[in-house]
């Protein structure tokens, strides 16, 4: 599903100052994955998954998102392949607070071509139901738990059906029984939907919701516990 070949990203703050964030990194997803990516802040997690969703470009390397070579497509074609195949949900998600919880999770639909969900009101009422805020839509997110606003965030990054979805730090923000409650929403839209995740987390005790974890420091992948 993921394909990262060889890939490594740079960033160069001055003439002198370059950072390595990810060092020649090859990994293979296979669709169906619930790859958990562990490390310390700092050690290249973050610039991994943006590599993985083409929100970033590699400075070497190639990234094949479903066999298609990422950054050999055209703008549009890319930001069409983001739409359909991803769904992403960043370190720190903001949801609007002037919009519904409703308004909220359909919001994607605003800027994907994509209408293979005609109804995005409806599919986004019925994944709310699922995910246990069917008795919120018309609530605004001051009115949410943390809990609940990031059952929110996951709604709205299911919507356009992707076929996977990356998470980054998706619980750091939370209490503990919260991240576990979140967790094992993961863990069961896994289950239930087949759907490739890719989450990155620096606690290593959340390993075990995965069915495969991955270790970095310093910008490389360590170890693999398949
Ligand atoms: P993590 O998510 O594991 O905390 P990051 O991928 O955010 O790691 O960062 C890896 C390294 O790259 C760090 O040294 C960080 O300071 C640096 N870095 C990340 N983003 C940028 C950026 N936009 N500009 C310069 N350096 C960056
Ligand atoms: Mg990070």
């Amino acid at each position: 599903m993921i394909s990262l070949q060889h890939v490594s990203k740079e960033y160069v703050l001055s003439q002198e100052q370059k950072v390595s964030a990810v060092i020649d990194v090859n990994l293979e997803i296979p669709a169906g994955e619930f790859v958990i990516i562990t490390g310390r802040s700092g050690s290249g997690k973050t610039t991994l998954l943006n590599i993985a969703s083409g929100l970033a470009k590699p400075t070497q390397g190639k990234v094949f998102i479903a066999g298609q070579d990422l950054w050999e497509l055209s703008d549009r074609q890319q930001s069409m392949l983001r739409n359909q195949k991803i769904g992403f949900i960043f370190q720190f998600p903001s949801l609007l607070p002037t919009l519904s919880t409703l308004e909220n999770a359909a919001l994607p639909t605003i800027f994907s071509s994509n209408h293979q969900s005609d109804n995005p009101t409806e599919r986004a009422t019925e994944l709310l139901a699922q995910l246990g805020l069917g008795d919120k839509l018309v609530a605004y997110p001051r009115q949410l738990s943390a809990g609940q606003q990031q059952r929110v965030v996951i709604a709205r990054a299911l919507l356009n059906q992707p076929q996977v979805l990356l998470a980054d730090e998706p619980t750091s923000d939370l209490d503990e029984q919260t991240e576990i409650e979140i967790m094992e929403l993961f863990h069961q839209i896994h289950q239930e939907s087949g759907i490739t995740i890719v989450l990155v987390t620096h606690s290593s005790e959340l390993v075990r919701y995965g069915t495969r974890s991955i270790k970095m420091a310093g910008g490389h992948i360590l170890n693999e516990n398949l």
